[in-house]
């Protein structure tokens, strides 16, 4: 049986023709993406100002469902983590982390990850595909969910960004889709600099990104020279440090008040030497840049050491007095839950394997 298009991954344009199509007036279109996307309802019954035939003509045509919740974790800091499970049954994480001035969504893009950057454990998952704009739209409704956060005066999802599993780049139309759905301003209504896509460097598609989306830009760079990079983010390879930088050196738009943000992962005795930052400093200095040491959390299987807090300290006095580059330290929110950055689907392949092993047990 052919399966219904789910009304979520439709962007506002597309939504006006459809209705439009339907015999329609306009109007129509703008009510229903108004429930969708300002009230947050769960079922076409819920419209009360659309007729009742349209209604039904919508629910026998179009899904209108929310991602499964598979299971749901709060850590002990306030950090939220919930494990969706797709269609097709594979799995991925969003994680909500509350801060005093603001409350960070943080999505996924695919399931797991094509590119093993050899700290990351998303890198190590066998299973790959891209998520649709349905199911990146669909975390971030199912967390306004969770969160009860439907009223727009008093946002709980203030930031979004895309540094959960998987590659955004390497999804572009989808990505590019679902963020044109948060940006309506009839609707969920993100501004731009809300709104962060992580990447590891995909040159030719950052070219294009100031263009099309114009979105706040974070880049996971965690390494100075391309001997190491090469070994901790592969796609260095193809895209080394050289021309990586010289595509954010022209990237337009950027000015101190919105500068491009430069993660770096702090890993003992790999990149977090006063050399390395002094060097990070001289690579960054054409380019208007903050740096954001994120220490390493470690994963089953991982083969890498924090940096020790002292180290991390030093590292980041270096680049921010010395060197005048603003640096913060992200700190790892929860990892009780496994929900800090590269730890997402750890949990959740680990239980798969309790349950294989309880099938071949059985
Ligand atoms: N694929 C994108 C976005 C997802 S990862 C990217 O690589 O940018 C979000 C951030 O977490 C990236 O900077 C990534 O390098 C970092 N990260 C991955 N594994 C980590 C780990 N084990 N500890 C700390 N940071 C990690
Ligand atoms: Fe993929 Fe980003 Fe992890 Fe690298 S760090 S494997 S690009 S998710």
């Amino acid at each position: 049986m052919m399966k219904n298009v789910p009304i979520n991954s439709f962007t506002k344009d597309e939504l006006n023709k459809y209705i439009l199509d339907l015999g329609e007036k306009n109007y129509r279109a703008k009510q229903v993406w108004k429930w969708l996307y300002v009230n947050g309802v769960k079922s076409f019954s819920e419209m009360s100002d659309i007729g009742i035939k349209l209604r039904e003509k919508l629910h026998s045509n179009l899904d209108h469902n929310r991602l499964d919740i598979d299971q749901h974790q709060i850590s002990k800091d306030g950090t939220q983590k919930w494990l969706f499970k797709l269609s097709d049954d594979r799995k991925i994480e969003t994680v909500f982390i509350p801060e005093t001035d603001r409350g960070t969504l943080c999505i996924s893009s695919q399931v797991g990850c094509t590119l093993s950057c050899s700290f990351c454990h998303t890198g190590t998952m066998p299973l790959v595909r891209n998520l649709s704009t349905n199911e990146i739209i669909g975390q971030i409704l199912a967390a306004k969910d969770g969160l009860e956060d439907w009223d727009i005066k008093n946002r709980k999802i203030t930031n979004i960004v895309f540094m959960g599993m998987g590659e955004p780049l390497y999804n572009y139309q989808e990505v590019t889709r679902a963020i044109k759905i948060l940006l309506d301003n009839e609707g969920l209504c993100y501004s731009r600099r809300k709104i962060t896509l992580s990447t590891s460097g995909v040159v030719p598609i950052i070219q294009k990104l100031k263009y099309e989306l114009d979105v706040s830009l974070a880049i996971s760079l965690h390494a100075v020279n391309d001997d190491i990079r090469n070994i901790l983010v592969p796609i260095n390879k193809k895209w080394p440090i050289k021309e990586l930088l010289s595509a954010l050196e022209i990237y337009p738009g950027v000015n101190n008040s919105r500068r491009i943000t430069f993660e770096y992962v702090m890993l003992d005795g790999v990149n977090d030497s006063i050399n390395d930052a002094k060097k990070l400093v001289k690579l960054l200095k054409p380019i208007h840049a903050k740096v954001n040491l994120i220490p390493f959390n470690p994963w089953p299987g991982s083969i890498y050491k924090c940096s020790s807090e002292k180290t991390i300290k030093d590292f980041a006095d270096e680049v921010c007095y010395n060197g005048g580059i603003t640096a913060t330290v992200r700190h790892a929110r929860g990892q009780d839950i496994l929900a800090a950055c590269g730890q997402l689907k750890s949990n959740s392949v680990r239980l798969s394997r309790e349950k294989v092993a309880n099938i071949n047990f059985v």
